[in-house]
Formats: C-alpha cells, structure tokens, sequence
C-alpha cells in the first residue's frame, strides 16, 4: 500500500524529467547496506546507520540519522529482534518511507536462539528476552512480536545473503520501476558471486571443520550450519551484557577441558577477556568481525565479510601441530 502511494507521489512531484533519480534508501546495518549497494549500483548509493567501528548491538540513534529517516523513500532492516534501536525511530520519523523488514523475505533458513551450558541466551537489547527462557518455545508472555525465537544474525550464511538480495531486488523496483532493468541485471549477477563465494568458502574451511573454538558472541550459527565449522561455545550472547566474573571462570575451564584450538575475540569488544580465558591452556586467539565493524561500507563489503571470517578461522585453526 505505502509503496504505491510513494510511486504515486514521487511520479507527480518530480514528472518525467528526473524519472530515472534513485529513491532515498537507508539501510540499519552494514552487511546488509552492502547488499543493498550492489543492487543500487549505477544508479544510487544507500545510506547507511549504523555506520563505523560500532556494533549494531550497542548502537545508539544520532540526529543524523534520525534526519537521514525522516526523508527516507525505502527503508531496509533486519528486523526488531537485531536493530531494537530502530524500531521506535522507524515508527516516529520513517513516516514517508516503505520499511522492509528482511527477516520476513521469502526463502530464509531461520535457526532458533541456542542457550544453556555455553551459550547464554541472546538477547540483542531486548529486554523481552530473560535467559533461561525458552525461545524457541512459544509459551512465552511477550506474543506483542512474532518475530522473536531465531537467531536475526541471517547473513552470515549466503543461501540467506541470497534470499535477502531477492528482497531487496524486488522492493527496489516496486519503489522505482524506471531503473528496474539496472537492478534486476546487479541483482542477478550478485546471486551469482554469492554462489562462488559459497564454494569458496567451503574450500577454505573444510580443513579446520573439526577443530573446537570459542567466540566472543554466539553471532555465527548460520556460518556454521553451512560450513560445518565447530563452535564449541560462546563468551556472552549479549555484546551488550559483559560477562562476570563467573562467566569468564565457567569459559576458561571449557577453554580447558575442551581444548579448544582457538578462542576468538572481536574488534569492539574487550580483548582483555581473551586473554583472561585462555591463559595457561593450549588455545590460541584470534579476531571475528562478524558485524564488519572494522570494513568499510560498500557493494564489497559483504564478501569481504564472509571471506574475512573464513580467513581467520583458518588461520588460527590450522596453525601448529
Ligand atoms: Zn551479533
């Protein structure tokens, strides 16, 4: 409904003359910003919010992007369950724009929230969750979101990068159908370097599949799932929440016990941890930037993601005897 009046609305402002101009698009995040911008290409550039070295995960709204909203045409997110600090701006200031909430596309492998034992439950600012709590049960008293119980870190598997790239494709040229042909041919010739990075991706990681490790932040089942990689546990769930004292206890002895090959921290959060849980065993650390913090937004950004992870892991698990 919205999408058609913005058709409408956009046709009569600007007349046939600037038919051809990109809409306003803005994007929560960078993974995702970079699939949109490979779709745009030729023909806009999106804008991007959570922009930088931060984790969407202790992200907070500035007045620019509250501004970069409120003249937004299409707007492109995970969803609540991954950028809680967007929901309320989307509500209050994205008024004009046709909001896409991705984690609704059509063709996504979902994967429920995992917890207990070494791996808290996750949380991502929203506070609905408890830990302890069943999310993948639906007995809960929170059924104001139908969207809670899988873990919203979907990029990190291709086969879902491709599924939002369909998305994303499709909502652009409903949005702007005079450049449909520039995004149909980007759209198509992304779905096909997603598949060579898959098998790419395979290739590397198939050596280190059965070597345990530890992560920062349970970010990665998707990337598992598809590369068989094994992730023994995690250091906290919640980015937001650091670990006490008694977590980071618990994580060391499993460090231990496991004999974990690796255990890896991520550019914005504490190394110093890292180095508390694996002293005095065999491990080995190494960084995962499964948020791109540290990579600059971009149509490449997301396969520099991908191949960046692949990279690491192989790095740190094949080293040594
Ligand atoms: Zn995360």
């Amino acid at each position: 409904m919205k999408s058609i009046a913005l058709l409408l609305s956009s046709a009569g402002l600007f007349g046939a003359s600037s038919a051809f101009a990109a809409p306003d698009v803005i994007v929560s995040i960078k993974p995702i910003h970079s699939l949109v911008a490979s779709i745009m290409k030729g023909v806009g550039e999106p804008k991007l919010i959570v922009d930088g070295a931060v984790s969407p995960h202790t992200f907070t709204m500035k007045p620019s992007n509250a501004k970069a909203l409120e003249g937004a045409n299409l707007v492109f997110w995970v969803g609540h369950g991954m950028e809680a600090f967007m929901e309320k701006p989307l509500e209050a200031l994205a008024s004009k724009a046709t909001v896409v909430t991705l984690e609704d596309a059509p063709g996504l492998e979902k994967l429920p929230f995992r917890e207990g034992g070494a791996f808290e439950a996750h949380d991502h600012g929203d506070h609905h969750h408890d830990e302890g709590e069943n999310h993948a049960g639906h007995d809960d008293d929170h059924d104001d979101h139908d969207h809670e119980g899988f873990d919203t870190h979907l990029w990190l598997d291709p086969m879902n990068a491709k599924a939002m790239a369909i998305e994303i494709e499709k909502r652009l040229v409903q949005a702007d159908p005079a450049n449909a042909a520039a995004y149909q041919a980007n759209g198509a010739a992304l779905l096909k370097q997603l598949d060579a990075l898959d098998g790419e991706l395979k290739a590397t990681l198939s050596p280190v599949k059965d070597k345990p490790f530890i992560v920062f932040h349970d970010a990665y089942q998707y990337f598992e799932h598809r590369y068989d990689v094994s992730v023994a546990g995690s250091i906290t769930v919640s980015p937001e929440n650091m670990p006490g004292a008694e977590r980071v206890g618990q994580i060391h002895k499993k460090v231990k016990d496991l004999g974990a090959t690796c255990v890896f921290a991520e550019p914005q959060f504490e190394p110093k941890l890292i180095k508390v849980v694996t002293e005095g065993t065999v491990a080995r650390s190494g960084t995962l930037d499964p948020e791109a913090a540290t990579l600059k937004a971009g149509p490449n950004l997301y396969f520099e993601l991908m191949r960046g992870l692949a990279k690491s892991m192989k790095d740190c698990l094949s080293k040594g005897a």
